[in-house]
């Protein structure tokens, strides 16, 4: 059997030769299938999760639309919205990959860039307005813009912005848009409120789903890593010793909490691993400039809270490591979601402690598939002579007896056990370091960055726009995830600066 090419797909020639000029030779499946029918202005849901192709499922056919006709002023003629600044960022990059041979225009509306670099833009008449919708109704209300001129109206992430609350706000939008527009809407997943959202806002939807959208990709093998004791220090031992025994190019560690993130990296750190934490209450700047180094392979481990499984574009991730697993269980699809990608293999690998098995079973029960225990050599011995646990965590180390002996190599299922653990009590103790670790840590992470005045510079240039958030003014609207605020490398995306506005800076 042959493959589609994007050819045939009905896609221009000056879109072909970017597509070209990018390396893709066949499209994805929701590219092969989502694109002649938003090339010929039917309304679409695509059930996809990022790292599917899914963006440019979307960018493009609709370049290919856009081509024909001109911009006018205040008046985009496609908006795209996204939950998040990082998200808008990459649709950016992706708009500007593909549309390169294109004479179209682009304009961001999202959060750490200038108003008046917006105004500007917009007043110049933009093709393409991608935007967050917090900072979008802010301009649409100040009378900045006019939206009766939208043609093609995108929705992505449409579960993740249910998640941050962004719902009213996109209601609000589609009833500013005109009638007469092609609408399409990307999710993740499929939750009743995006189904009413897709329900009012579309005519007559083609529905594509690419996977089940707890479908972990199936170049991704997973691994389950069950350790006898909550104690912190015996986590990220074990980390450690997961990490050493994997051949390792780049990997993430997600962690529950921002606090585990600094632990974690600083930890590692420490021991000789080249990783940097990620999180929402580090300086914009630092983020951009670590995120970066990741990219580009200058980072091997990098030390995530949630946000960053979601979204994030790093192509080629060889291993997610999850220091616990998600109380969400869907997030755990998105993390592990960070390898695999495009049909490359990756693994994960998931420590459990007592005090995690209950989500484990969650997880066990949402994927519906097995997945292989893994024991580093000598961890569990090494465990055993570490100092005793936390009291919080003692008594829920009889796995252990249950554990010990299994090796490298125990690669028994681990379905049955957590459906079994699930059933016991939840712990209710946190699963807190102990707190001359957590001082000792911390003032690791602080001699690191004292070593680093261009990051205390940053710091303190950053602090009042991380203060206001990303919906920056309007602060009477609900933000469940201020992690969210990340902004893309700044010479890639118009209307990025790596200036931070003087007003900004007060
Ligand atoms: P997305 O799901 O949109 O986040 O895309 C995931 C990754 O796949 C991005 O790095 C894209 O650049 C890449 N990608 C998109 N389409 C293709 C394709 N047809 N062939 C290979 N890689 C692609």
């Amino acid at each position: 059997m042959t493959e589609t090419t994007f050819a045939e797909l009905g896609l221009g020639p000056d879109i072909l030769k970017a597509l070209d000029d990018a390396g893709y030779k066949t499209p994805t499946p929701i590219q092969a299938e989502a694109i002649p029918h938003v090339l010929a202005g039917r309304d679409l849901t695509g059930i996809a999760q990022t790292g599917t192709g899914k963006t440019a499922a979307f960018v493009l056919p609709m370049i290919h639309r856009l081509a024909k006709g001109r911009a006018r002023a205040r008046m985009p003629r496609c908006l795209i919205l996204c939950p998040t600044r990082e998200l808008a960022a990459q649709v950016a990059e992706n708009f500007e990959k593909y549309g390169k041979y294109l004479k179209l225009t682009m304009a961001l509306l999202i959060g750490g860039v200038s108003f008046k670099d917006q105004e500007q833009l917009l007043q110049r008449g933009v093709d393409v307005l991608i935007a967050t919708p917090g900072r979008l109704l802010d301009q649409f209300e100040r009378g900045k813009l006019l939206l009766m001129g939208v043609e093609y109206f995108i929705i992505d992430e449409a579960d993740r912005m249910l998640d941050m609350g962004f719902i009213p706000d996109i209601e609000k939008i589609c009833t500013k848009l005109p009638a007469k527009r092609q609408t399409l809407l990307f999710s993740a997943t499929f939750p009743t409120d995006i189904q009413r959202l897709a329900k009012t806002f579309q005519r007559d939807p083609v529905k594509i789903e690419v996977a089940r959208p707890t479908d972990a990709a199936t170049t991704i093998t997973q691994h389950v890593v069950h350790i006898p004791t909550n104690d912190a220090k015996a986590k990220r031992t074990a980390l450690r010793r997961v990490i050493e025994s994997c051949d390792v190019k780049n990997g993430i560690v997600f962690c529950n909490r921002k606090v585990e993130v600094d632990i974690v990296a600083a930890s590692l750190s420490k021991h000789g691993h080249d990783a940097a934490p990620i999180h929402g209450d580090l300086p914009q700047s630092v983020r951009t400039e670590t995120l970066q180094k990741f990219r580009d392979g200058d980072l091997k481990l990098l030390v995530a809270s949630d946000v960053a499984a979601r979204g994030l574009d790093i192509p080629d991730v060889g291993h997610v490591f999850n220091y616990a697993p998600p109380p969400k269980d869907e997030d755990y699809i998105h993390r592990i979601g960070r390898t695999g990608r495009a049909g490359r293999t990756g693994e994960s690998y998931t420590i459990v402690s007592p005090i995690d098995e209950k989500s484990w079973g969650f997880v066990l029960k949402m994927i519906r598939k097995d997945v292989e225990d893994f024991m580093p050599e000598g961890l569990l011995e090494e465990l055993a002579d570490l100092p005793p646990d936390e009291p919080s965590s003692r008594g829920r180390g009889r796995r252990g007896e249950r554990d010990k002996g299994r090796g490298r190599g125990d690669r028994s299922s681990s379905r049955t056990r957590g459906r079994r653990d699930r059933s016991e009590d939840a712990p209710k103790a946190e699963d807190a370091p102990k707190s001359e670790e957590i001082a000792e840590l911390k003032e690791a992470v602080r001699e690191e960055r004292a070593d680093k005045p261009k990051r205390e510079r940053a710091e303190r240039s950053d602090k009042p726009r991380r203060d206001r958030g990303e919906r920056g003014d309007r602060g009477d609207r609900k933000r469940k995830d201020d992690d969210l605020i990340l902004e893309p490398a700044p010479e890639k995306v118009k209307g990025f600066g790596s200036d931070v506005p003087a007003f900004l800076k007060r």
